[in-house]
């Protein structure tokens, strides 16, 4: 309601056109998403990985594979591979990125933090915790997107369960 107008109607018809769209985010952060999309920090296998999970998101048809590897209680490592949208795969990157040294109780905070920003958290979205992340905070106003931009998520919160128990 607060939008000049609610969207491209042309959008969501076409699922396979419009799957790697953007929704209309400021220009600067359209780029930060754009440049993580085209070169995603930590993709790749990770030998030695102790958790190792895959998930998808099938409004979109994004899917991500996660490895960790833990020196003791801290995230040492995470790396994924993945296809989809440019949200998913640009979130999932700037994850890795703010996982690396991260405790599991700090990663699970991370979690809380990125899941109130979706939600439309504004405090949430100047957290300087979350880095690049921050860029994907107007995302929230698309609730189709909200999913994508879980995905990496969703599977680090399995992948520290599974780390846990
Ligand atoms: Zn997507």
């Amino acid at each position: 309601m607060m939008d000049r107008h609610t969207g491209p109607d042309r959008a969501g018809s076409q699922p396979g056109a419009s799957s790697s769209e953007l929704p209309p985010l400021s220009s600067l952060f359209q780029q930060l998403v754009l440049e993580h999309y085209k070169k995603p920090r930590n993709r790749g296998e990770l030998p030695g990985a102790h958790v190792d999970v895959r998930m998808n998101n099938p409004s979109c048809g994004d899917t991500v594979r996660l490895q960790l590897r833990f020196d003791g209680d801290r995230i040492a490592e995470a790396r994924f591979l993945g296809d989809g949208c440019s949200i998913s795969q640009a979130s999932v990157s700037m994850m890795t990125q703010v996982l690396e040294g991260k405790s599991v109780a700090e990663a699970q905070s991370l979690i809380e933090r990125m899941k109130a920003m979706m939600h439309g958290d504004e405090a949430a979205a100047r957290d300087k915790a979350l880095g690049d992340l921050r860029a994907l905070a107007g995302v929230h106003r698309f609730p189709v997107r909200v999913r994508c931009a879980l995905l990496g998520w969703n599977a680090l919160e399995e992948a520290l369960r599974q780390k846990g128990g």
